[in-house]
This record gives structure tokens, sequence and C-alpha cells, in this order.
């Protein structure tokens, strides 16, 4: 269907509102929204607020002290030095590791990184493409793959695929809203589009760039492998959403069928920027050093996936505020986010899910190519 919203432009319009409209704005719609932690910006629809003004997450912490910081782990990058000098030229079709390539900072960092510390290592980077994926993405991984020099694939399940699991995902939400139903389901997709694309072509080794906080909440695993009886056992469901109410068995053969085949290996599923345990700002520092990244603050709200402005709005109706926003209070809480602008993000979001101010044209856009409308999501544009 022929988008007639460019996705972009609305983009970055929001931004522009934000950082110079709704700072005067938001005074005047204030009784409307919900009130906020002075310290994180959690909304109180998220966390309950004290008299004060603040959160019981910002409390906790200011009672029990923020956990130690976690001593650099010299044996851990042992371990995954090992792992990565054994895969060197074992690959039986000319491959020894695919490393899943969006094109952000965290996966050129662990490209470039394998390069540098690993030359042995023969490489293939992957993208899966969900159909949604911005613009603004697909140009940054064109430009920056001749800098990198690397073998690269995209992977382009058919539309209908995706059409499919997205309709359903987000008329079926779990408790942690869009972002733990849609984009987790995506998530999991990718991965296993990566462990067929590496059995397939005889890769015994898959390299994700997530970094620590993603692999511990998001997997809920604690090592920088995952376990191989996880890996072995074939997908039946994502999310919480049983792959069987969802597809129909050519759809269910699409995600990862683990050792059910016996002409598969199945390859192991490592996260190197767990065991590096790196801060963002190291990251985004060397990608600019190397040449690879020249924008390091390019927006997350114009690169990410053309969905996010319809999975905002629906959390806001559903939950009272984004399933995105637990986790930039909490890098707030850390130090490694700014308040302000983040919570005007959020709170502009929370006010335009009413309004439609911007977003509701390409809101109406994105249900329209997944076959919904506001009803069926629960949106009420006022
Ligand atoms: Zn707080």
């Amino acid at each position: 269907m022929a988008q007639e919203v460019d996705p972009v432009k609305t983009a970055r319009l929001f931004e522009f509102y934000v950082g110079n409209v709704w700072p005067l704005q938001r005074r005047f719609v204030a009784g409307r929204l919900a009130r906020r932690c002075t310290a994180c910006g959690a909304s109180e629809k998220m966390l309950p607020l004290s008299a004060a003004g603040v959160c019981s997450e910002c409390e906790r912490v200011a009672r029990e002290g923020r956990p130690a910081q976690r001593a650099h782990d010299p044996a851990l990058e042992a371990d995954l030095g090992r792992i990565l000098a054994g895969a060197a030229g074992t690959g039986t079709q000319g491959h020894d590791a695919l490393v899943m390539f969006s094109g952000g900072k965290d996966s050129c960092y662990l490209v470039r990184r394998m390069q540098n510390e690993h030359p042995g290592l023969r490489l293939l980077a992957c993208t899966v493409d969900n159909g949604f994926m911005s613009p603004v993405a697909k140009r940054n991984i064109d430009e920056v793959l001749p800098r990198l020099d690397i073998d690269h694939v995209f992977i382009r399940p058919r539309r209908s695929f995706y059409v499919t699991l997205f309709r359903h995902a987000i008329t079926h939400l779990n408790a942690q809203g869009c972002y733990g139903t849609v984009d987790f389901s995506d998530g999991e997709f990718m991965l296993d589009s990566a462990r067929r694309l590496a059995a397939e072509k005889g890769i015994p080794l898959i390299l994700c760039g997530y970094s620590r906080y993603q692999v511990e909440d998001g997997l809920g695993l604690n090592h920088f492998e995952s376990p191989r009886e996880r890996e072995r056992q074939p997908r039946t469901e994502t999310a919480g959403l049983k792959l069987a109410d969802i597809f129909d068995a050519e759809g269910c053969r699409q995600w990862w069928p683990g050792q059910t085949r016996p002409d598969l290996d199945v390859p192991r599923l490592v996260f190197p920027l767990y065991a590096w345990d790196l801060e963002e700002e190291q990251i985004k520092r060397q990608v600019v050093e190397w040449g690879l990244i020249a924008d390091r603050n390019q927006s997350p709200i114009v690169t990410n996936h053309r969905l996010i402005p319809l999975l905002g709005v629906v959390d806001v109706h559903r939950l009272g505020y984004s399933s995105f926003e637990p986790e930039f209070c909490r890098m707030i809480r850390e130090g490694k986010a700014e308040r302000e602008h983040w919570q005007h993000t959020f709170e502009f979001l929370e006010h335009t899910s009413r309004t439609g101010l911007f977003v509701k044209p390409l809101v109406l856009d994105l249900l329209a190519e997944l076959g919904l409308t506001v009803d069926d999501v629960g949106v009420r544009f006022g």
C-alpha cells in the first residue's frame, strides 16, 4: 500500500516541537497530564509517587544506594576471546561468524572490534528487514557497510508474515505493553532468522550486539552466551503468544526449529558486549573515532522502526504511558540520559496520543498497513 505520510518528516517535526514548543505549551495543559517523578520523570501511571513527587523506585535507590558498580571481569572476557579464536576457520561454507547488523553504533562497534582483534574470523553481517525499517536506518546501513568492508546479506521475509505477527501482537498485548509484545516478538524473530541462516550456511557462531542490560533484562540471561539447552529448543511461542494461534504451518516454519531437524547444527549464540561491559559513551566515542558513524547524536526517534509512533500511542491508551519509558527512566536514574529532554518527549507523546497532533495521519496509515482500525487497538483521538 502506498505510504501517504512521510514518517521521517513527522519524526523530525515531533522532535522540533518537543524541543521548542512543548516546554512552553506543557504549562497550559499540565492539568490533563499524568504527574511525573521529579527525579527520573516516571509517570504516576507507571510507579506510585510520594507526596513530594518522587517515585517509589527513586526512593528505593535513595534508601538502599546504587548497586555497587560491577567490577570488570577479565576472566569473562578471556573466555569470550577463546570462543572467538576457536571459531576462526571452522565454518564449512566460508564464514565463521554471523554478525547481527542493525547499522547502529553497537553493531558497528562489534564488527570493527572483531575485525581488529580477530582478523582470522570470517564474518558475515546480516540485517533482518521487518518491512517497517526506518528509511534513515536503511541509509545508515548503506553508508557504513563500505567503510566496514564486510560481506553482508539482508533477510527479507515476505510482507504478510510480519503483518500477521505485528497485527496479532498489538491486539494481544501482555503486561509489558507494545515493548514487551510487538518489539519483543520482532527481536525474537530476528534472532531466529539469524539462527536459521547460520545453521543453513554452516556458520558455527552468531554474534549479537545486545548490551549487558538487554541480555539480562530483555532475555533473562546472566552470561554472554545463551545456554546450549535453550538454543536446542524449537520455538513454540513468542512474547508469551503461541505461534500456532498466530500462524499457519508455513508461518510457524519460519521460526527456529531447534534440534528438531537433524540436518541442522545448532550455532552458538554469543553477546560480546555483555563480556566487554562498556559504557554507552565509550562505544559512541569509539565509532566516531574509527570514522564509522559521523553523527554521534542521531536521534532514536528518527532511526527507530516505523511502527514506533503507533506503539507509543497504543501504549498511552492502554497503560497511560509508553512501555519504552521504564528503560529511559532507569537510564536517567543511572545518570546515562537527560531527564528534561526525555520527560518532555514522553509528556508530549501522552498529549498527542489524545489530541492526534502530528501523529494522527501516520498512526492511521500504520494501522491501515496492518489491516486494523483505531477501535481494534483501543485508540481514540480527541
Ligand atoms: Zn523516579
